[in-house]
C-alpha cells in the first residue's frame, strides 16, 4: 500500500474531456490524460484492501492494488509487467472497459472508487512510449500449428499466448483488417485504430501470422484446417444482428448500426467511399436519425451521426429508465443497473426510455418517421399504455437493438460443433474445448454478446486449454 492515508487526504480525480462541441468535429480520441504526478496521487488511493473486492469485478484478474502501489512507487516499468501478466492489451481495456472494477472497489462504497482505468490506461501507453513494450518470441518452438479463426480481442489474446508458448499460429479473418468490433465496431473517437496495428507488427514479431480477407467456411474450410493445423480455435465474435420485424421495416432507411459504424471506421482509416461503402453511402448529414437500442453500439451510433452532422438525434430504448443513482447496500460490489450517460450522449442526443416501436412511416419508399407507444412493465410484462402513441420524425433509423449469436451459416454450420439453447458455440470454461476434439472456442461466439476484457479473458484461457490439450502440460496462466 502506497500511502496509508491517500484515500482520506484526496478525491478521486479522473481524466477529462475535450469540451464536446470542438471535439464532435472530428473522430479523434478526446480524453485528456492526467499527469503523472496527479496519476501517483490518484493511485495512493489504494487502501489495499485485505480483500481486495476490485479483483472481484474484473475479468482478467487484474492485480489492481499490486499496480496501484507500484505507481504511488513511480515503478512505472514493473507496474506495466505486472498488467501484461493477466492482460494483454491493458491500452485497449484502459480505453474501452466500462471499469466492472471500478464499480466494485470498496472506495465505491462512497462514490469514490479509485480511477483504476485511467491509471491501467497510463501505465500501458507509457510503456509503449518508452519503448518498454517489445515483441516477446518464444525461446523454444513445439512444432504444434494452431488455427485462430476472428482477430477480435478474443482472437487476438489467444494467438498472442500460444505463439508465446512456442506454437506456430495463423489467424485468419474475414474483414480486411484486424480487430473485430475493436476494429469496426467501436468509433475511433474511443479507440483509435493505430493502437490494433502496433499490436499486430508485436504479434507478428512473435510469430503469428495473420491473414484477413479470408473468411473460414467460404475462402478455406474447416476441413483444409483440420488438414494443416493440429488444433483450431474458433473467435468469430457474436455477429447476427437483432432484426426489428415491424411494419415499414424493410424501408430502405432502415440501416443496421454496425453497417453504419463499420462504413464511417473505414473513412477513417482513409479508405475510398467505394471501399468503406460498397453497397452505398450511408450518413446521418442533415438527417433526423433515431437510434432504437440504448446500449454500447446505440451509444456509438449517437456520437457518430452527431460528427456526422446529423440534424437530429434520438435514442429509444424499450426498458424502462434506470434509477440515477443505484443503491449501494443492494448492490455492491456487482455491476449495477443505473442510468449510464456515455460521453457520446454529453454531445447531444434526446433518450427516451420504455418506449415501444410500432411501424415505419414512410412515403415514396422513403422513411419519413417512426410510430412508437409508451409501455409500463408489470410484473416482468410489458404493457401498452393507451393513448399514449406518438411519432418521431425520421430520415433514418440505425437499429442497435444487441446481437442474437453467432452467425450460423458458413464456419459453424461446416464444423458442425454443437451449440448451446441460445445458439452459442458449447464449449465450457476449462478446456474450452467443443463437440468436436480439435475445435475450441472462446470469446463472444461462446459466451454470446459481450465484453472486450471478457473476450481477452477468454482467449487468454483458451490458449491454456489449447496449449495443455497439446503439450499435456503448459505454463500459461488462467
Ligand atoms: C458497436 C459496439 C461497441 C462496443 N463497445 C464496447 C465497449 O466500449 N467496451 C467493451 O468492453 N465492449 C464493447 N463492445 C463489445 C465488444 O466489442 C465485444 O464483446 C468483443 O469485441 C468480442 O470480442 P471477440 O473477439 O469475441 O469477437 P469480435 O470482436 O466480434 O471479433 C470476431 C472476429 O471474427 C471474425 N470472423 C467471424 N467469422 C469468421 C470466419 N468465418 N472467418 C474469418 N473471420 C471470421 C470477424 O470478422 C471479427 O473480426 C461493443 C460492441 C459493439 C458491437
Ligand atoms: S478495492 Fe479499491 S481500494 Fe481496495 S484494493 Fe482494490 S482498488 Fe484498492
Amino acid at each position: 500500500m502506497g500511502k496509508e492515508t491517500g484515500f482520506l487526504e484526496l478525491d478521486r480525480e479522473d481524466r477529462s474531456y475535450e469540451d464536446p462541441q470542438e471535439r464532435i468535429k472530428n473522430y479523434k480520441e478526446f480524453a485528456i490524460p492526467l499527469p503523472a504526478e496527479k496519476l501517483k496521487n490518484q493511485a495512493s488511493r489504494c487502501m489495499n484492501c485485505g480483500i481486495p473486492y476490485c479483483h472481484n469485478g474484473c475479468p482478467v484478474n487484474n492485480m489492481i492494488p499490486d499496480w496501484n502501489h507500484l505507481v504511488y512507487e513511480d515503478d512505472w516499468r514493473e507496474a506495466l509487467d505486472n498488467l501484461h501478466s493477466t492482460n494483454n492489451f491493458p491500452e485497449f481495456t484502459g480505453r474501452v472497459c466500462p471499469a466492472p472494477c471500478e464499480a466494485a472497489c470498496t472506495l465505491n462504497i462512497v462514490d469514490q472508487p479509485v480511477t483504476i482505468k485511467s491509471i491501467e490506461c497510463a501505465i500501458a501507453d507509457r510503456g509503449w512510449k518508452e519503448g518498454w513494450i517489445v515483441p516477446r518470441p518464444a525461446l523454444t518452438k513445439t512444432g504444434k500449428r494452431v488455427a485462430v479463426v476472428g482477430s477480435g480481442p478474443a482472437g487476438l489474446a489467444c494467438a498472442q499466448q500460444l505463439a508465446r508458448a512456442g506454437h506456430s499460429v495463423t489467424v485468419f479473418e474475414k474483414s480486411d483488417r484486424l480487430g473485430g468490433l475493436l476494429r469496426y465496431g467501436i468509433p475511433d473517437f474511443k479507440m483509435e485504430k493505430h493502437l490494433i496495428n502496433r499490436r499486430a507488427v508485436q504479434m507478428e514479431a512473435e510469430g503469428v501470422t495473420f491473414r484477413t480477407s479470408t473468411e473460414v467456411g467460404v475462402d478455406i474450410s474447416i476441413k483444409s484446417l483440420k488438414e494443416n493445423f493440429d488444433a483450431i480455435v474458433l473467435a468469430g465474435g457474436a455477429e447476427d444482428p437483432r432484426g426489428l420485424n415491424i411494419p415499414g421495416a424493410e424501408l430502405p432507411g432502415v440501416r443496421l448500426a454496425m453497417e453504419f459504424l463499420t462504413q464511417q471506421n473505414k473513412r477513417n482509416a482513409g479508405d475510398s467511399e467505394e471501399r468503406a461503402a460498397p453497397r452505398g453511402t450511408l450518413t446521418a448529414t442533415g438527417k433526423d436519425v433515431i437510434v432504437i437500442g440504448g446500449g454500447d453500439t446505440g451509444s456509438d451510433c449517437v456520437g457518430t451521426s452527431n460528427r456526422q452532422g446529423a440534424k437530429s438525434v434520438t435514442q429509444i430504448e424499450i426498458m424502462p429508465k434506470p434509477p440515477e443513482k443505484e443503491n449501494k447496500a443492494l448492490t455492491w460490489p456487482n455491476w449495477p443497473m443505473k442510468l449510464r450517460t456515455s460521453s457520446s450522449h454529453e454531445e447531444g442526443a434526446e433518450r427516451d426510455w420504455a418506449v415501444l416501436t410500432k411501424e415505419v412511416v414512410g412515403e415514396d419508399g422513403k422513411v419519413t418517421g417512426l410510430r412508437c407507444v409508451r409501455i409500463e412493465w408489470v410484473g416482468g410484462q410489458m404493457q401498452e399504455i393507451e393513448g399514449s402513441e406518438f411519432v418521431l420524425p425520421a430520415d433514418l433509423i440505425l437499429l442497435a437493438m444487441g446481437f442474437v449469436g453467432p452467425v450460423k451459416a458458413g464456419m459453424l454450420d461446416q464444423s458442425g460443433v454443437k451449440l448451446t439453447e441460445r445458439g452459442n458455440v458449447d464449449a465450457n470454461t476449462l478446456d474450452y474445448r467443443t463437440s468436436d476434439d480439435m475445435i475450441f472456442a472462446c470469446g463472444d461466439m461462446r459466451r454470446g454478446q459481450s465484453l472486450i476484457v471478457w473476450a481477452i479473458r477468454e482467449g487468454r484461457q483458451a490458449a491454456r486449454a489449447v496449449d495443455e490439450a497439446l503439450m499435456g502440460v503448459t505454463e500459461l496462466p488462467r
